[in-house]
C-alpha cells in the first residue's frame, strides 16, 4: 500500500465541519492513507471517536490533553491537573480504539506561562500522561514551543521509548538527543516557510514523519491547511535529503508504523 501518513493533524477541528467529507475526500485522492487525528481537550474526544467510526481505517484516534488550553487566542491558558481530570474517564473508555495519546507536551511560550509554577504544572500533567502511555503500551503524539531541550529531557527521564515530536522547533542538536532515545520527528508543510531548514539536514530520514498539524501550520500562513498538503512537506524533505519523493514516502510511512504499531493491520504491505 503506497501513500503518506499524516502522523499528526486536528481533523476534528470546527474548521472542517462544513466540509469533513471533501477534506477526506481530496486526502484520498492526494495519496494520504491514514490520518492520524488528535485531540487538544476532553470536550473533543467523542467527536474524534465518532470520525474515526465515520471514515473506518483511515482516521485513526489519539486523544490527550494539550499543553495550551481555551479555545480563542484571548483565553489560552497552561494546562492543569482539572483538565486532565476531566480526560482520563474517556481514555480509559476508549482505550483499545487509541493509537496514541496525544496531543500532549510543554509549551513555555511567554503568552502561555509566565511562572515556574505554571510550567511546574504542565511537567506533571504530561508525566501523568506518559504514565498513562506506558501503561496503555501506547506512544506519546508531542507538541513542544519554547521547550525543545526540557520537553526531550523530562520524556527520557520518564523512561518514554516511543514518541513522536511533532513540528519541533528546537535546536537541531537537542533533537538529535531524540533521536538516540529512538524518538521520531513529523515534519510539517510550514516547514518551507520557517526558521527549521536546519532541523530537516540533521535529522536521519529513519527518524523522520510527515504531519500536516491541519488546519495550523500550512504552506501558506492564514489559509487552512489541509492533509493533502502532505506532499509540500514530503517534497521538502526529499529535496533537502537528495532523495525521491517515492523514498520519502516509502521511508516515512515504515517509520509511522513502527511508531504507531496499532496501525499495521491496516496499511498491509
Ligand atoms: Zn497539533
Amino acid at each position: 500500500m503506497k501513500g503518506f501518513i499524516d502522523c499528526h493533524c486536528h481533523i476534528s477541528a470546527e474548521e472542517f465541519d462544513s466540509d469533513i467529507e471533501d477534506v477526506v475526500d481530496n486526502s484520498k485522492k492526494n495519496g494520504l492513507i491514514a490520518l492520524v487525528a488528535v485531540a487538544e481537550h476532553a470536550g473533543e474526544f467523542e467527536k474524534i471517536i465518532q470520525l474515526s467510526k465515520r471514515f473506518p481505517g483511515f482516521v485513526f484516534p489519539c486523544l490527550g490533553i494539550h499543553p495550551v488550553q481555551g479555545i480563542h487566542p484571548e483565553e489560552q491558558r497552561g494546562v492543569t491537573f482539572q483538565d486532565l481530570d476531566a480526560a482520563l474517564p474517556l481514555i480509559e473508555k476508549y482505550k483499545d480504539q487509541l493509537l496514541a495519546i496525544g496531543e500532549v507536551g510543554l509549551d513555555f511560550t511567554p503568552r502561555i506561562v509566565n511562572s515556574e509554577t505554571g510550567k511546574e504544572e504542565q511537567r506533571r500533567v504530561l508525566i501523568r500522561q506518559a504514565e498513562i502511555a506506558k501503561q496503555l503500551d501506547l506512544p506519546l503524539n508531542v507538541h513542544s514551543r519554547s521547550a525543545g531541550r526540557p520537553t526531550i529531557h523530562l520524556l527520557k527521564e520518564q523512561g518514554v521509548q516511543k514518541a513522536l515530536l511533532h513540528a519541533f522547533d528546537g535546536k537541531p542538536s537537542v533533537a538529535m538527543e531524540g533521536v538516540k532515545a529512538g524518538y521520531f520527528f513529523s515534519i510539517p508543510p510550514s516547514i518551507i516557510r520557517s526558521q527549521q531548514q536546519k532541523l530537516v539536514q540533521q535529522l536521519p530520514l529513519e527518524h523522520m514523519c510527515l504531519e500536516t498539524d491541519s488546519p495550523a501550520l500550512g504552506p501558506e500562513k492564514q489559509v487552512r491547511n489541509e492533509p493533502q498538503n502532505i506532499v509540500v512537506a514530503a517534497e521538502y524533505v526529499a529535496k533537502v535529503k537528495g532523495v525521491s519523493l517515492e523514498t520519502v514516502m516509502e521511508i516515512t510511512k515504515q517509520n509511522a508504523l513502527k511508531l504507531f504499531p496499532r496501525l499495521k493491520p491496516f496499511i498491509t504491505a
